[in-house]
């Protein structure tokens, strides 16, 4: 039902009091890795929360790329589409994270940057999920043949661009937070670019929906954060299940906000993705 055109990272996570300046060394006290990516975070998303899904992207050959595909395989999401790039690194995101939980991060596409889309050869389904960590011309082929065999199609501009130039061009749905929406000049903006339907989150504050019939808010789910890492992804994951189920926007909304909230209570991106049924009681409590 969803395919996900995007990238995969291993995550590299390295916790310490405080973060190193240029030229410094300092000793960590924690070290983990994790499955990351928006496009792989996405992908588990939508495949916790109901959908079939296929993913289109690549991994490097090596054991990380090894890694991502076994994660890929046991969500049960088809991996048919997923290159293996010889003679190249997995893409990985090194992140320090200091003792206020202060972060910065550095992002090696690696394999994410061979990305190839063979639109003859593009798998099936309701929905196509973007993001903005593969190749930008990629992503745009990707969408433009889905608009042609009918998909709809759902970008999420993160990490944030200024301008997307022709891939605007061929989205139905346009999820920014509010950082991203402000660098693509605003919803309205985005709107008379021939979107139909932008969705700007807000985090804590929840969700505003802009579509022909005007502007819409949904409130967020009140729980207790401990990590909104992975919130965004989540969202975005679920409201495709939810559109590939044959929903309009408007009525996913609840749902998608629920599997946001539900990411943000546990530690971690692919770890806190909540299945259907947790998203399903949290919507009716
Ligand atoms: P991003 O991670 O891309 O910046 P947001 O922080 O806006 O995205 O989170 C995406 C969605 O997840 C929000 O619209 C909301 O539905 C849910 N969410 C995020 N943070 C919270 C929170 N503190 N409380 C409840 N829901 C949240």
């Amino acid at each position: 039902d969803v395919v996900v055109v995007g990238s995969l990272n291993l995550d590299l996570v390295a916790g310490m009091d405080r973060l190193p300046g240029p030229g410094e060394t300092v000793s960590g006290n924690s070290y983990h890795e994790y499955p990351g990516g928006k496009g792989l975070n996405q992908a588990v998303a939508a495949a916790r929360s109901g959908a079939s899904v296929a993913i289109v992207g690549a991994v490097g050959d090596d054991t990380a790329g090894e890694f991502l595909r076994q994660i890929v395989v046991a969500e049960g999401i088809d991996d048919s589409w997923l290159a293996t790039a010889p003679d190249t690194a997995t893409g990985r995101a090194l992140i320090t994270v200091d003792r206020h939980a202060e972060n910065s991060i550095v992002v090696i596409p690696g394999a994410n940057a061979t990305v190839r889309i063979d639109t003859g050869a593009l798998p099936e389904g309701r929905v196509m999920l973007g993001q903005l960590e593969i190749p930008l011309p990629e992503v745009t082929a990707a969408f433009e043949h889905a608009r042609r065999v009918g998909m709809t199609t759902v970008l999420n501009p993160a990490p944030a661009l200024g301008e997307l130039d022709a891939l605007l061009d061929a989205c139905d749905v346009v999820i920014p937070n509010e950082h991203e929406v402000d660098l693509l000049g605003g919803s309205t903006a985005l709107r008379s670019r021939g979107v139909g339907t932008v969705v700007v989150t807000r985090g804590g504050e929840g969700v505003n929906v802009i579509d022909e019939t005007g502007e819409f808010r949904h409130d967020a789910f009140p729980v207790t954060p401990v990590d909104t890492t992975g919130a965004g992804d989540s969202f975005c994951g679920a409201l495709a299940t939810r559109l590939a189920e044959g929903l309009d926007v408007r009525a996913a909304i609840t749902f998608a906000a629920a599997a946001g909230a539900l990411t943000t209570t546990s530690a971690g991106a692919v770890p806190s993705l909540p299945s259907r049924a947790a998203i399903e009681q949290l919507v009716a409590s």
